[in-house]
């Protein structure tokens, strides 16, 4: 996978060619790592997904060096701060899996990722309520696997899901929905944007902006577009805080995308003839995972 650190253009991020790369936990490809060699190859993610994006494939318990098959292992202590532990050995793997997954993050910076898929329930992957045992053996599903957690941390805007959660349509409308916008607004970034091209990816992001949140909208354009043409740097960070709040509050409202118009996901053009890319991805699979087809978004606005 080379460095993905090339110069783009003002227009860059308008670009049907724009290649989107997700970071996934190397089972959920088919890839033989689990502890018993076995795998969690998921249909949806290896089917209607892998057809429009460029996985970036990892295993934390295999760059560890734990081999196949391995001990399996468990986060024990306190879910805020756990360890995580060899079940059988007890050997203490915290430090080296944290030592692992600062380098292997840090690196995963340079590859313009838009998105993360985990595996769920992973005391290394798990994005959220993995167990967590006490020392007389007693699990509560309070935890993050230790990779998901410096993943999450480091990059706190990333879409980041896990393969469960994308069996629910709403949820993976969303999490499409967020990865192309992400991908949208990094390639703005990495442009070095005057004002004109922040005003003119703000417009373009209008629909789906007031969607979600119209305080955000307006907070943007009362913050940084109306400074005028000599307000690039100070239109882009305000373009950045509020929208990722607003981003974060979409998590928490997916029902909202459902008012989205087809032209508010300003989808690259040349995937413009099939669709959005969440219509896209959430017809080609519905049936796959005997979903109820939902009707596509209103076309107007
Ligand atoms: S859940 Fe994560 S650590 Fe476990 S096998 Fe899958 S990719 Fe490897």
């Amino acid at each position: 996978m080379k460095d993905a650190r090339e110069p783009l253009s003002p227009a860059a991020w308008r670009s049907p060619d724009l290649e989107i790369r997700i970071g996934i936990s190397s089972c959920l490809l088919g890839e033989t790592v689990r502890y018993d060699g076995g795998h969690q190859k998921d249909s949806y993610v290896t089917g209607a997904l892998a057809r429009h994006v460029t996985w970036v494939s990892v295993c934390p318990e295999m760059e560890l060096g734990l081999g196949v098959p391995r001990e399996t292992i468990r986060l024990v202590g306190d879910a805020a701060k756990p360890r995580l532990v060899a079940t059988r050995s007890g050997t203490d793997l915290t430090e080296a899996m944290n030592t692992y997954a600062r380098a292997r993050v840090g690196g995963l910076g340079t590859l313009r990722l838009s998105g993360y898929i985990l595996k769920r329930a992973s005391p290394s992957c798990g994005m959220e309520r993995v167990k967590v045992y006490t020392k007389s053996g007693i699990a509560s599903r309070s935890g993050r696997g230790l990779f998901a957690r410096r993943l999450m941390d480091t990059y706190p805007l990333l879409p980041v899901e896990e393969e469960g959660r994308l069996a629910d349509a709403r949820l993976r409308d969303n999490f499409i929905t967020r990865v192309f916008a992400y991908r949208r607004l990094r390639a703005l970034e990495e442009s070095g944007p005057r004002a004109k091209d922040i005003v003119a990816f703000h417009t373009a992001h209008k629909l789906l902006l007031l969607a979600h949140s119209p305080a955000h909208y307006s907070a943007l354009s009362l913050q940084g577009l109306r400074r005028g043409p000599g307000a690039a740097g100070g239109a882009y960070d305000a373009h950045q805080s509020p929208r990722g709040e607003a981003r974060r509050r979409l998590c928490r409202r997916p029902d909202l995308l459902l008012a989205v118009p087809e032209g508010a996901h300003a989808p690259p053009s040349g995937l413009k003839r099939l669709g959005s890319p969440s219509q896209r991805l959430h017809n080609g699979n519905a049936t796959q995972r005997g979903l109820r087809r939902r009707p596509p978004p209103p076309s107007g606005a």
